[in-house]
């Protein structure tokens, strides 16, 4: 039976191409092509977009972000079984899908869109998303804004809460004030385990990231400093949290109460720390 997009069910294609999930690589696949149009269309429009996706696997992501028009989708998979699945996907739409064999993390994104603006969009290996997105959030070379225009990536849940958390949140930390220092970050919408193949244990749900035109001068090893310190102890008053760092003479050069815990920081107040350093 012909889908949507006149290409065969994803069941199909893993199972002609012997495609059982591996647990080592993250493995977890999405089968429903309503549901992969859905994350896609997260992205905003993707008409004339380049755009680049991380672990495409059989496919199913990438063929939603080529249905919606993608003129270019550049896609990075390091299991070598998926590549003739996608090469089929590329036949389909000529000219128009580049699949890269490889490990994302070792794999200078920036050099591969040396034209312009790109949209990244991901269901991401879990065992492998926070380090990406931090790679994102803090390129090497310190360019910001960065290349990418803007991130729709799958997460756990509870990394997704983090992400995006604010001061006062449960969920607040180092990955909460990084995004917010640079990024406008929100989740759009949840995903059952029953959507996956095999299902992963917890709910997975899809953040969308744009970056901030001009946030808040600050070092960034600086900021990593104080936010290691600070949530290293998040329990602690800060006096006691930021001793190795400069403790109460620090916070007071920064103008902050050194009863306060790290949680009630605001990503500003962060900034200022770090700028005290
Ligand atoms: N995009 C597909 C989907 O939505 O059904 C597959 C998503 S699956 C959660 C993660 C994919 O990332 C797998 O295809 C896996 O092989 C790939 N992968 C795992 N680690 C990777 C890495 N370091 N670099 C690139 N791809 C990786």
């Amino acid at each position: 039976m012909a889908t949507l997009d006149g290409l065969p069910p994803l069941r199909d294609v893993i199972q002609r191409h012997g495609l059982d999930a591996k647990k080592a690589l993250g493995q977890n696949f999405l089968l429903d092509l309503n549901l992969t149009q859905k994350i896609a269309r997260s992205a905003g429009p993707l008409e004339d977009a380049t755009v680049i996706e991380v672990g495409p696997g059989p496919g199913g992501l990438t063929r939603a972000i080529l249905s919606l028009g993608a003129k270019k989708l550049i896609a990075i998979e390091r299991d070598s079984r998926c590549l003739p699945a996608l090469a089929e996907i590329g036949d389909h739409y000529p000219g128009r899908l580049e699949v890269i064999e490889g490990d994302a993390l070792k794999t200078n994104f920036a050099e591969l869109v040396p034209e312009g603006p790109v949209k990244i969009i991901a269901n991401l290996p879990y065992n492998v998303g926070t380090q990406l997105l931090l790679n994102w959030l803090l390129p090497e070379n310190g360019q910001w804004p960065p290349f990418w225009e803007s991130l729709t990536l799958m997460f756990q849940k509870e990394v997704g809460l983090r992400i995006v958390a604010d001061e006062e949140d449960d969920h607040y930390g180092r990955l909460g004030v990084l995004a917010g220092w640079r990024t406008d970050a929100r989740m759009v919408f949840d995903v059952p385990p029953q959507a996956f193949t095999p299902p992963p244990k917890v709910t997975s749900t899809v953040v969308h990231l744009a970056p901030r035109a001009n946030p808040l001068p600050c070092d960034v090893a600086r900021l990593e400093r104080v936010t290691h310190a600070a949530f290293g102890q998040r329990r602690k008053m800060l006096r006691q949290s930021l001793k190795p760092i400069g403790g109460e003479a620090l916070l007071t050069k920064a103008g902050i109460d050194p009863q306060r815990r790290a949680e009630t920081l605001s990503v500003e107040e962060f900034v200022r720390l770090a700028n005290c350093l």
